[in-house]
Parts: structure tokens; sequence; C-alpha cells
């Protein structure tokens, strides 16, 4: 099969479909793998290291869409990029369709197959290509936290580890799912003291167990909110309610009990936020204050460590990226319902329920 992996061109994104490592797995499967120049250049996967993969460098992206069996990239098809999809070829990235009803009539309208990296299943309920990023956010959000503490960024001056003789910093982490998991390992390997709150008992059973009781685990009510935020240096949003907006667990007169210069991070954001004064940032302008509470809610964390995400988001992606080229299609998604469940569009129809009804297509 032929395999293409154009450039990406959203805005400051830096990711690309494939790492030198997927390619030359996919050539060691009798492959051929055509990327776009200098799609990873930017992250330090120059052409040569792509070329030494086994990979044929492209010159344009409409090279690539006009000949490709297989397009590979990571966010979903600008309007330029939905043109050039041709029926029967195979499109693998992240979509998020249901909110996107001009990409969802480009797609259909291309008769491709779009196989979304966010709707692939695994046996546990996981979405494990979606899993990789909320991992990076989630250990990122302490970063952030971290730096936003700071004196000069405007923070109360907390040193989250804390040293000998002084006690470190409060971390508290609302949604202990993979965000949430990932930001407490941070914090707790910083050596903060780290609290999860969570509505999910098992979820907390859990994280009691994998921790040995070194992360204190709270069943999430208003109250035990409340009272968390009173102690917090940091606090986490990391809840999730499939398909639905995030719930606003931090209103704005809350903020007051909180101590000055303390921050929030609503890595949430993506699903409209959990605090009540969140509203999305960027790269290049992440934080604002409110009743002096630094606020960082950036909506692409992972795109801010694109050469780490790339990596991860290859390793995910791949193994199915395998199955797609060395099957075809039809059979690598009839021997895998995981797969299966990744397709949202073929071939002219919608075939993701959820798609389909949110924004009315026969299904
Ligand atoms: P997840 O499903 O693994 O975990 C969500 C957790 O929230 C679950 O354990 C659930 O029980 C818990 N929860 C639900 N309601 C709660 C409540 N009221 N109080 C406490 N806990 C509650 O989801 P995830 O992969 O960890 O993702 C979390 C959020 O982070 C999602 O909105 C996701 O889209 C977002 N995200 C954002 C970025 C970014 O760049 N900003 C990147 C990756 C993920």
């Amino acid at each position: 099969m032929l395999i293409g992996v154009p450039k990406e061109i959203k805005n400051h994104e830096y990711r690309v479909g494939l790492t030198p490592s997927g390619v030359k797995e996919l050539t060691h499967h009798g492959h051929q793998v055509w990327i776009q120049k200098n799609a990873g250049a930017a992250i330090g996967f120059p052409d040569e290291s792509y070329i030494a993969a086994g990979a044929l460098m492209i010159d344009t992206p409409a090279e690539i869409f006009a000949k490709a069996d297989m397009i590979i990239k990571v966010k979903e098809p600008q309007p330029g990029e939905c043109a050039m999809l041709r029926p029967g070829q195979i499109l693998y990235t992240y979509l998020h369709l249901a909110p996107d009803p001009d990409q969802t009539k480009a797609l259909v309208a291309s008769g491709c197959i779009a196989i979304a990296y966010e709707t692939v299943t695994d046996d546990r309920g996981g979405l494990p290509l979606l899993a990789p990023m909320s991992e990076v956010a989630g250990r990122m959000s302490i970063q952030a936290a971290a730096r936003a503490l700071e004196k000069a960024a405007g923070g109360s001056g907390v040193l989250l580890g804390g040293v000998p003789g002084v006690a470190p910093g409060k971390v508290t982490v609302i949604g202990g799912g993979v965000v949430g998991i990932n930001a407490a390992r941070m914090a707790l390997g910083l050596g903060a003291d780290v609290t999860i709150l969570d509505r999910s008992l098992p979820r907390l059973k859990e994280v009691d167990n994998d921790f040995a009781g070194r992360i204190k685990t709270l069943y999430s009510t208003r109250d035990a909110i409340e009272s968390e935020l009173k102690l917090a240096d940091a606090v986490i949003g990391a809840v999730l309610i499939p398909g639905a907006a995030a719930p606003k667990l931090v209103t704005r007169e809350m903020l007051k009990w909180m101590k000055p210069g303390s921050v929030l991070v609503d890595v949430a954001i993506d699903q409209g936020g959990c605090f009540e004064t969140s509203h999305a940032t960027t790269h290049q302008d992440p934080t604002y204050v409110i009743e002096g509470i630094t606020h960082y809610c950036v909506a692409n964390m992972p795109g801010g460590v694109a050469r780490t995400s790339t990596q991860a988001l290859t390793n995910a992606t791949l193994g199915q990226a395998v199955a797609l080229a060395d099957k075809g299609w039809k059979r690598a998604l009839r021997e895998d319902r995981h797969l299966q469940n990744g397709l949202n569009v073929c071939e002219g129809k919608i075939t993701y329920e959820a798609v389909a009804r949110d924004l009315g297509y026969e299904y």
C-alpha cells in the first residue's frame, strides 16, 4: 500500500502523523511511505531521518493526496485537505466530527474512508488512541502549575516540592482518569502533597492501591471541593463525562476562598472547562488572572511538547496502521471490532451513531 503523510497545517501544529521509526515499521512490512518535505523538521525529525527509514520525501500535499491509498495525519483535515481526499482513500487521524458539521459534510462528499483515532476502543472500554494525549496533558499540567506558582509569573511563590524543613505545596486533582492520574504522578514525583477527587469509588480504590496511600483520595462532592480549594496551591481540572460538556465544579465565587497567587489548570477546557471562570488560551499566551488566581487553560496542551506527543501518538496508532496497510480497510475492520469503532465516515455515509445523531444524518 502507498501511505502518505502530509505536513500538518493548523496554526502552530508541529506534530506529524508518523515518526521515522513508524515509517521503518511500515516499509518493513513492504509498504511505500511518502512524507511531505519538512513534515517533522521542527521537532527533530529531519527529512534525512525519514529517508533513512525508507520514506520518499514529497514536495506538496497535492501529490500525496493524489496518489496515497492511506493518509495518516494528526489533526482533522482542513477544508483544502478535505477537497483533495478521494473516493476509497483511507484517512486515519483525529477527527472530532460531532461539533464540526462542515468537516463532516466535506468528508461525506469526498467518498473517503475516515477512521477517527478518538473513537477507536480497547477491551477495557478505554480509548487507547486518545489516551496518549491525555497522558501528555496530565503530566504537563504540573509543569504549568509549578511555573505559574513562581513569583515572577504572578504566583504565590510556593515550590511544589518544598525543601527539608518547609512543607511541600498542595496539589488537588479533580478527576482521577488518565489526565488526573498522570498529573498526580508528576506532582508526587516533585514531592508535592497530592489529593485526587473522583465520583467513581472503584477509581479511587485503584488510585489508593496503585500509590499505596501516598496520594490521598476524596469522593468528589461540592463540600469536598470547597474544602480542598481553601488549602490547595494548584488545582488541576481533569474531569470528563463522555460526550457531554464538562460540569462547572468551581464557581467564580469559590475563587475568593483560595490563597492569592494559587493556580487553576483546566485541562478539561477542550470540553468547555470545569471551572466557571475558564476560557481557552494558547501556548503563546497561556494564563490570565481572575480574583487573584492564575488560570492556565490551553486547549491543545500536547502541541506544546510536539516531539514527545508525536512519538506517543505513533506508538498508539502504528499497530492498527500496519493492519490497515497489510489487510486493506475492509478486512482490517472486520477482524478488529475496536478499529471498526473508529470508522466515522465510509464512502459517503456516516457510520458512527453519535455523529449521525448529533448532526442529523441517516445512520
Ligand atoms: P477520563 O475519562 O480518563 O477521566 C475522567 C475522570 O473524571 C473519570 O475518572 C470520571 O469518573 C471523573 N469525573 C467525572 N465527573 C466528575 C466529578 N464531578 N468530580 C470528579 N471527578 C469526576 O478522561 P481523561 O482522558 O482523563 O480526560 C479528562 C479531560 O481532559 C477531558 O475533557 C479531555 O478531553 C481533556 N484533555 C484535554 C487536553 C488539553 O490539551 N487541554 C488534552 C488531553 C485531554
